[in-house]
């Protein structure tokens, strides 16, 4: 019988053990995505990871689709949820966060193999899996970076033990236990993301310490990172920063007022990426303030506010936690400033180097600061910034300026130009993440970056040159 292509790859297809896993696999403890201990938890992920190491590509896809398709209704909830519990951020910002986590994240894709032929044959530097990861998540985008580092994870190859922060545990363990689910709907194995049941600190440190943890990705402030680089393994650091942001005397201002207000009031400035100190040139520092007003932007701007201001949100103790991802409105009115309406941010401006600038925030309050020139105007970008080597942005006209600055910066997202969520593909090209890898090097992380660059050489076979 004359068989065509057509149906020799529906054949093919047809032999689900070629593209997909035919059993179930459960794990043997019987217990599925959250664990009383972390050790239970670790061991069930390596369990997961030992039957997905031996699944085709196509596995990893269809857990990726699987995830996308199964918690796309979802994401309201998700965002309400996550709101509700940390009191921080507003929910509409956060739906979009979510959507961009889990559309906008790459999968399998990702994974581009390199390969050199010659005389001598050919070799290959493939992206292969670190076996079970431990991630760190933060509170400030608690399921935006699990649904983010689950696709990027698992199309690596990997499986996850999460530790969640403790202040979003509910919404976390709850966005875990509904992906395990969604992946095992897919491909049949459980356990391939795993978290404890009541995470803590204490649990965070069990899991950075536990042997079958192959590499640490950290989500959150400086304190943890440092934790976690101590441990010896191999880490993934995705810290703190104090994205400054230069608007220079060529800029279009109207388009930079429209941008930084979109950048900055973004979840009420809780992204790592949001914009948190203004850095302008002299000349056009009223008119960019008054862009920042025509954008919903409030302006305080008699000493008595400022002072009032400044009190509220800074303390002897450093920022004032309960301001942190406060909207506009509560803040101006703890601070004793009235206030009518909902404003979108609050602009004031201080000197180069007030506490203000130099700390970051995580809280629509955008302080100002005037330069003299744009050569001032980067000095003070480069202190604001403070060697995080995470964010920064720059609008100019003059590509010289920007092209220095850009260099000068070193920061591993530099945005030109736009608002600074451009920097994670959101209304902009390029892909989205929720964990910018910083003092370690990695930046903008997607699959590859949670994966091992593995050589692969068949001597003198394989040049058809
Ligand atoms: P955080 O540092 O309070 O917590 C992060 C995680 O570390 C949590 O899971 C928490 O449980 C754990 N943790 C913190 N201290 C610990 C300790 N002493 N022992 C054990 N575990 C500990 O961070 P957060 O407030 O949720 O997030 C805000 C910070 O994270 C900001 O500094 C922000 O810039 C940073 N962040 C960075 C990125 C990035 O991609 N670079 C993304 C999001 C947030």
């Amino acid at each position: 019988m004359n068989k065509n292509v057509e149906s020799i790859v529906a054949e093919i297809l047809g032999q689900s053990s070629v593209f997909e896993s035919t059993t179930a696999r459960v794990s043997s403890s019987g217990d599925y995505a959250s664990f009383a201990d972390v050790d239970s938890a670790i061991a069930a992920a390596k369990e997961a990871f030992n039957t997905f190491n031996q699944q085709p590509l196509a596995s990893r896809q269809k857990a990726i689709e699987g995830i996308k398709s199964g918690l796309a209704g979802f994401i309201e909830k998700l965002s309400e949820d996550a709101h509700v519990e940390t009191g921080m951020g507003n929910i509409a910002d956060k739906i979009n966060k979510n959507k961009a986590a889990l559309f906008n994240t790459p999968g399998v894709e990702d994974l581009e193999t390199r390969a050199i032929t010659g005389d001598g044959g050919i070799t290959l530097f493939e992206y292969a899996p670190y076996g079970v990861i431990g991630s760190i998540t933060p509170s400030t985008n608690p399921t935006e970076t699990i649904i983010n580092n689950t696709i990027s994870m698992i199309a690596a190859g990997n499986t996850i033990c999460y530790s969640p922060h403790p202040g979003a545990a509910k919404v976390s363990i709850w966005t875990i236990e509904k992906i395990e689910q969604l992946i095992f709907d897919a491909i049949g194995i459980r356990n391939m993301i795993v978290c404890v049941k009541q995470p803590s600190f204490d649990s965070t440190k069990a899991m950075m310490s536990n042997p079958d943890i192959a590499l640490l990705a950290v989500t959150g402030g400086p304190g943890i990172v440092k934790m976690a680089m101590q441990t010896g393994k191999k880490v993934i650091g995705a810290g703190e920063g104090n994205p400054p942001v230069i608007v220079d005397e060529t800029a279009d201002i109207a388009k930079a007022g429209a941008d930084i207000v979109a950048g900055a009031s973004l979840d009420y400035n809780l992204p790592c990426i949001a914009e948190k100190a203004v850095v302008v040139v002299d000349s056009v520092a009223d008119k960019l303030l008054t862009e920042f007003t025509k954008n919903g932007a409030f302006w305080v701007n008699n000493p008595a506010d400022i002072s009032k201001l400044k009190q509220a949100v800074l303390t002897e103790k450093g920022v004032n936690k309960d301001y942190i991802g406060k909207s506009p409105r509560t803040i101006l009115e703890g601070a004793g400033i009235a206030v009518s309406g909902e404003p979108r941010l609050v602009v004031v401006e201080v000197a180069k180097d007030d506490p203000l600038m130099m700390r970051e925030q995580l809280m629509p309050v955008l302080p100002v600061a005037r330069t003299t020139d744009f050569d001032d105007a980067l000095a003070t970008a480069l202190n604001v910034e403070g060697g995080c080597l995470h964010t920064a942005a720059m609008h100019s006209q003059n590509v010289s300026r920007l092209n220095k600055a850009a260099k000068a910066m070193r920061t591993s997202i530099f945005v030109k130009n736009g608002p600074s969520f451009a920097g994670i593909g959101v209304g902009s090209d390029g892909f989205t993440t929720f964990t910018i890898a910083t003092p370690t090097g990695e930046g903008t992380t997607s699959a590859r970056s949670f994966a091992r660059l593995r050589r692969c050489v068949l001597n003198e076979a394989f040049n058809i040159r």
